[in-house]
């Protein structure tokens, strides 16, 4: 591969950060700057520089970001090298380490991984065994805030008696009961395996002797932990890469760090910072409305950033009459555009990107009556869907049988006739007897020993038949003649002896249909993994390092596992395997990084964004600034007048008067013909198989209640001044006052 060719059609900065000999290289720069494109060119050109891929760790903050990366530097070397390179996030590289090396520190081999919903099962669970008073949600974020930081316990607050405070010392026993639990059955939570991970980096750091260089993208959303993941990682060659941006910060509830960076220049002193001011993302006029927002804050250190393209198509702020409404709105205006076009774009180049999950809803609704296909990201993951969450947890079990709330809940599904009282008995019963309740059931039919807790012969009937269907699978598991077919096999093993799509019939009559398709793309999306794994595209496993002990590669079933439990996004591709154009559904938290020709952020009213519940108003503003700098081409913005609670919403402070006006200086062509040619120029570029359209179509009027648009703006103005001029004088900038009741 010719260096050279890598450097071309990049700007003069990225071309310094991607060749550039410094140890340590920031790249600090605004939302579609090329941050990522930049690190993606730096890996391949380190490649170029005598490393080989296994001596390069990237870490990416999403799944969907490691895939494209990886996908990225396979274009740009092209020798199928790219799956040797250590890439991921950094949950899945932390996981590997500990398959792998987990055993130096006695983590024993077959872990499996509690994600949050089996975290929040065992925390309940003890809450409720010792009566303590405190809320589990809170007693999970609060254990989970402390191992983001490094995992001391919780603090030692005493009140002026020198007592500890009941709930602390609840906080305290809950925490300590967890840790037990997780031991028992051999699982590790999201922040274990980083926590781990760095225990056995620091004890044996010849584990990471092959690394001579670490890439971190979207650094600034890195928590305490992670920092010391990247040290450790570079403990060996000092070099590190790391890009990010403060505006895109928007992580700190999970404890990520804004203040890493200059912890970073601290410890790195030498490091060099280079800065992007190109945004190769966004039409000029999203940025301004962008920059609009994200510049109402004041603390923040300001940077330039300028639209390399032209102006477009100004952002559409739309108020609707409810949230019924405003969902409609948003598929009828996908349709429209789709029509107008003349198929310039496909539903892949549209998101929805919402504050919070539960918005998804009305806005599923809408488009499944609209017939829009789409898939769902982020908070909203295909693999929390009940007919997918009860598949997988029979996996879980069978590759991992410690997984107690796995058990727990797939015990009386189908129907054994075992009633709740009698699962947390036994469930109780196993954590008194500190095992698993895996082992507790086993021996029980087995005759080895029975419960405590008392069971009707046909219950014990139907425990026995559960456990030769899971001791069957297991069997199947370890036969190595399987291993290509593996997970698919187990998969269809289990849906057959459980007679599974009968039980979607009987519990989710009409939507059956619905949920069977969901359960087919699974199988689709197991046999591509299995097929990757087999054929070695996905290649996880590290390097052999010399005079060390270690693991053997885990089964197929088991990476399955974990990377659908570490995976944020899915990949859905028809059963023939070609991939199916869909609208993405995504929380804006889910969409960091990625990009989309047209981007929807409904619900901008006070309360969704910023968020009730949010306690960081400027991380909420930055939330708004990273979902509006997804959009290349087109954005709109929505409020409904009632929210789906049919209460009253007043606009989002940060679409005040002041960013709207910012908006309007960005004078350009109107909607017209030559916007058209803009939008073309802006969605060719990424979707280079589109069509050409006819110039002359009426792309995209305005609609009525278009705040942003030209003659929407008059009537905006009006509307909010109707309670001004009743003797609110607002400033520009201030909040929205509480709106009166507007008849559209
Ligand atoms: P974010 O902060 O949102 O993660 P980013 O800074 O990582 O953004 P990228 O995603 O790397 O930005 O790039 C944004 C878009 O700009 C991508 O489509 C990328 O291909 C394109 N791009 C980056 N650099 C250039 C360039 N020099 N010439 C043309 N297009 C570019
Ligand atoms: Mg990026």
């Amino acid at each position: 591969m010719n260096p050279d060719r890598l450097l071309e059609n990049l700007n003069q900065s990225q071309h310094a950060a991607v060749s550039s000999v410094a140890e340590q290289l920031a790249i600090l720069a605004g939302p579609g700057s090329g941050k990522t494109h930049t690190l993606t060119s730096r890996t391949a050109w380190l490649l170029t520089q005598g490393l080989q891929p296994w001596n390069i760790i990237v870490a990416t903050f999403t799944v969907k970001a490691a895939r494209e990366m990886k996908e990225r530097i396979g274009r740009l070397i092209g020798n199928g090298l790219e799956s040797k390179i250590i890439l991921g996030t950094f949950h899945s590289i932390a996981r590997r380490y500990l398959a792998r090396y987990g055993n130096l520190i006695g983590i024993p081999k077959g872990f499996g991984i509690a994600d949050n919903s089996d975290s929040l099962a065992i925390i309940k669970r003890i809450c409720k065994a010792n009566n303590f008073n405190i809320e589990p949600k809170v007693a999970q974020s609060r254990i989970s805030g402390k191992k983001a930081r490094g995992g001391t316990p919780i603090e030692q607050q005493k009140n002026k008696s020198g007592a500890k405070s009941v709930e602390l010392q609840e906080f305290e026993r809950c925490y300590v009961e967890y840790e037990a639990v997780l031991k028992v059955s051999n699982l590790l939570d999201y922040d274990d395996l980083l926590l781990r991970c760095v225990d056995l980096l620091r004890s044996h750091p010849s584990c990471v002797s092959n690394v001579e260089a670490v890439l971190i993208d979207e650094f600034q959303d890195t928590n305490l932990v992670q920092f010391d993941l990247m040290r450790l990682f570079a403990s060996q060659k000092k070099r590190i890469t790391i890009v990010g941006d403060p505006d895109q910060s928007i992580y700190s509830f999970r404890a990520a760090e804004i203040k890493n960076y200059k912890t970073l220049l601290r410890q790195y002193p030498d490091t060099v910072t280079i800065t992007l001011e190109e945004n190769y993302r966004s039409s000029a006029a999203i940025l301004n409305a962008a920059l609009g927002v994200i510049e109402q804050d004041d603390s923040r250190v300001k940077k330039r950033l300028m639209a390399t393209h032209t102006v477009g198509t100004r952002p559409v702020l739309r108020t609707l009459s409810g949230a019924h409404k405003e969902a409609e709105w948003i598929a009828l205006e996908i349709q429209r555009c789709q029509g107008r076009t003349g198929g310039l774009m496909d539903m892949d180049d549209y998101a929805i990107l919402l504050r919070s999950a539960q918005l998804s809803r009305l806005v599923e609704t809408a488009l499944g009556k609209a017939g829009i296909a789409y898939r769902m990201v982020g908070g909203l993951r295909f693999y929390d869907r009940i007919e997918i969450k009860t598949i997988l947890d029979y996996l879980r079990v069978i590759s991992h049988s410690g997984n107690n709330d796995a058990l727990a809940r797939i015990i009386n599904t189908p129907s054994r006739r075992i009633g709740d009282g009698t699962i947390k008995s036994l469930l109780e019963e196993a954590d008194r007897n500190k095992a698993t309740l895996w082992s507790l059931i086993l021996n029980s039919v087995q005759g080895k020993q029975n419960t405590t807790t008392k069971l009707q012969k046909p219950v014990e009937q139907n425990l026995s038949k559960l456990v030769n269907v899971i001791l069957k699978a297991k069997k199947m598991v370890t036969d190595p003649s399987k291993r290509e077919t593996l997970t698919v096999d187990v998969l269809k093993f289990v849906m057959e002896k459980i007679d599974y799509e009968n039980w979607l019939e009987i519990h989710h009559g009409d939507v059956t249909k619905a949920r069977w398709d969901n359960v087919q793309e699974l199988i689709t999306q197991a046999t591509e993994y299995q097929t990757q794994i087999v054929y070695g595209f996905e290649d996880e496993s590290l390097p052999m390092i010399d005079g060390l002990e270690q693991e053997e590669d885990d089964d197929p079933l088991a990476r399955f596992l974990a990377n659908v439990t570490l995976a944020s996004s899915v990949k859905n591709d028809d059963v023939d395997g070609e991939p199916k154009p869909q609208v993405t559904i995504s929380t804006i938290h889910a969409a960091k990084g990625l990009e989309w020709p047209v981007v929807f952020i409904p619900a901008a009213y006070e309360g969704s964004i910023p968020h009730s519940r949010a306690e960081d108003e400027d991380e909420e503003r930055r939330l708004l600034y990273v979902a509006m700098t997804r959009a290349k081409a087109l954005l709109y913005m929505s409020v409904p007048l009632q929210n789906s609670r049919c209460e009253e919403t007043t606009l989002s402070p940060f679409l005040s008067l002041s960013s709207i006006r910012r908006l309007l200086e960005t004078r350009g062509p109107s909607l017209g013909s030559s916007t058209v040619l803009d939008i073309s120029r802006i969605v060719r570029r990424s979707c280079p198989t589109a069509k050409s359209i006819d110039e002359s179509s009426s792309f995209l009027r305005s609609t009525e209640d278009d705040i942003f648009s030209e003659d929407g703006i008059d009537r905006f103005d009006s509307r909010w001044k109707l309670e001004s001029d009743a003797g609110d004088p607002r400033r520009d900038g201030e909040r929205a006052p509480k709106r009166q009741k507007v008849d559209l």
